[in-house]
């Protein structure tokens, strides 16, 4: 419903790989042109497991800010800033937890998945079971519309949006809410109004979706009104109450299956990165000194590229004419595999280069990332604001 905003975190447990470049950071650099964004590094999502070893988060927020800015995240298009730094999630969170019925928390399903796959760690935490509500609370408190996820985090945004609803249902029954809502449209306009409510009338009567989302970008672009009134106009239009938080929409994101050097995903509980600036003479020998196909024992034995780590590389990093030159070469013998390596290492450094340069700067200046971080705190802040006096008044909170 707001203009379209982009919200996405990164947990700060350790130092960013190509996976999470290719994963991760390659998307969020696109975005950043198409829409309002705002990355942020979840410092308190990082305590919800790793809360007895706090010393890993505070290595990493700085190194994964700059892993970021080398990636190409642009600080004059995309507001970077850190979780703890804008106390009004926890504010947030707290508020929800008032009406968050234990039970959708329990059924969340990465909640017993997680619990299992790190069994090393006590998890039975309520701020662990409460982390999907955290996370509720990151992208409501920003009303933004759109979250890039994975296929396998589609459940928490489909929380989130109940949570919003739950909220909206509770708290946007004002006194008066019709004759507010009719005054605020008139405030549009005559031509205006006129057009919101033919298609508030499509959209209920017909259910037409494409009226509902004609009449939002309709309200999206009014800059007479107040935020109360569009809230009223935003939950008018639904037949609703105001709707004082917006439900988020997953913006999916294709899995990425970045290969690691021996074939498995690129993780680090496989041990089997390349990091984001890692030096060249570092990433040629973890290269050079990769598996490739077993059957390839001496340099004359045929192999087949579909059994060899390194031909997920050259999928990912060779021009096909390269990727034409292995096939061949691999199956008749006729290349060397430190040969076909090659192109590989090539293409990694060619990759990281751009990166390493853009870090560079940072390093040198690390006041640098910190001003921008405080920048963006500062400017994150103040939206996260704007929500909060909303839905402090809407709880009976308000005292000035
Ligand atoms: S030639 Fe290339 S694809 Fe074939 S086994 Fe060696 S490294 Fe792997």
């Amino acid at each position: 419903m707001y203009a379209n905003r982009v919200l996405s975190g990164m947990r700060p447990t350790g130092s960013l790989h190509l996976g999470h470049y290719h994963g991760v950071l390659k998307n969020w650099v696109n975005l950043q042109h198409e829409y309002e964004c705002l990355f942020f590094v979840a410092d308190w999502h990082a305590l919800t497991t790793h809360y007895d070893t706090p010393e890993v988060i505070q290595d990493n927020v700085w190194e994964m800010v700059i892993d970021w800015l080398a990636a190409g995240v642009d600080p004059s298009q995309a507001t970077l800033f850190i979780q703890s730094q804008v106390p009004e999630h926890a504010e947030l969170h707290l508020l929800l937890s008032m009406i968050t019925p234990l039970g959708w928390l329990e059924r969340v399903p990465t909640y017993k998945d997680q619990q299992e796959k790190l069994s090393e760690k006590d998890l039975s935490t309520y701020g662990f079971l409460g982390y999907p509500l955290l996370q509720s609370a990151d992208i409501l408190i920003y009303r933004a519309n759109q979250v890039p996820v994975g296929e396998d985090q589609v459940p928490h945004i489909e929380f989130t949006r109940e949570m919003a609803r739950r909220f909206n249902h509770l708290y946007g029954r004002e006194p008066g809410f019709e004759q507010k809502a009719a005054a605020a449209v008139k405030k549009m306009g005559s031509k205006k109004a006129r057009l919101y409510e033919e298609l508030r009338t499509r959209y209920q009567e017909q259910g037409v979706d494409e009226a509902l989302e004609s009449a939002q970008a309709l309200l999206n672009e009014q800059q007479n009104l107040s935020l109360g009134d569009r809230e009223r106009l935003f939950g008018y239009l639904e037949g609703g109450g105001k709707m004082i938080l917006a439900e988020p929409q997953a913006l999916l994101t294709a899995a990425s299956r970045m290969p690691g050097l021996d074939g498995q995903k690129m993780s680090k509980s496989y041990n089997n990165t390349i990091s984001l600036r890692e030096d060249a003479d570092s990433v040629t020998k973890k290269i050079r000194t990769m598996p490739t196909d077993p059957a390839r024992v001496r340099r004359t034995d045929p192999g087949s590229p579909e059994k060899c780590p390194v031909w997920q590389l050259h999928l990912v990093y060779s021009s096909e004419e390269v990727q034409t030159w292995v096939r061949a070469g691999c199956t008749s013998a006729g290349i060397g595999c430190l040969e076909c390596k090659q192109p590989v290492i090539e293409g990694v450094l060619k990759e990281q280069e751009p990166m390493r340069e853009r870090a560079r700067m940072y390093q040198e200046s690390p006041s640098l990332v910190r001003n921008l971080i405080a920048d963006g705190c500062e400017k994150a802040r103040d939206l996260a604001r704007e929500t909060m006096r909303d839905v402090r008044e809407a709880m009976g909170l308000r005292y000035d």
